[in-house]
């Protein structure tokens, strides 16, 4: 839907390594103001990573392409897995994005 809307709106839509990359005023827009993902640089939806512009989809891919191979791991569990996993660190006094095992894969930083 947002590849869509922002192809129309004259956003930018590209293919990277087997994902779908965009990036616009309407990306740029939610990406400041959703829940959840509100000053991120960029954000994965299955095969689509939404960036604010070009130069954070450029610098967020390596990250970004580690949560495509976690959606396609996961599948519609990948959603509810994450969000319990911030649920988890948040009940353990940890950060609920930078502690959540998902992040700290993208990261590079887990076991
Ligand atoms: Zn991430």
């Amino acid at each position: 839907m947002i590849v869509f809307l922002e192809f129309c709106r004259g956003g930018n839509v590209g293919l990277k390594l087997g994902a779908v990359e965009v990036h616009g005023s309407l990306s740029e827009w939610l990406l400041k103001h959703l829940p959840f993902v509100e000053g991120a640089a960029a954000v994965t939806l299955g095969h689509v990573i939404v960036g604010c512009d070009q130069a954070c989809l450029d610098q967020s891919r390596t990250h970004e392409q580690v949560h495509v191979k976690q959606y396609e791991r996961w599948g519609p569990f990948f959603l509810p897995a994450y969000f319990t996993s911030s649920l988890v660190a948040k009940l353990r006094g940890k950060d609920p994005y930078l502690d959540n095992r998902f992040e700290l894969e993208a990261y590079g930083t887990s076991d």
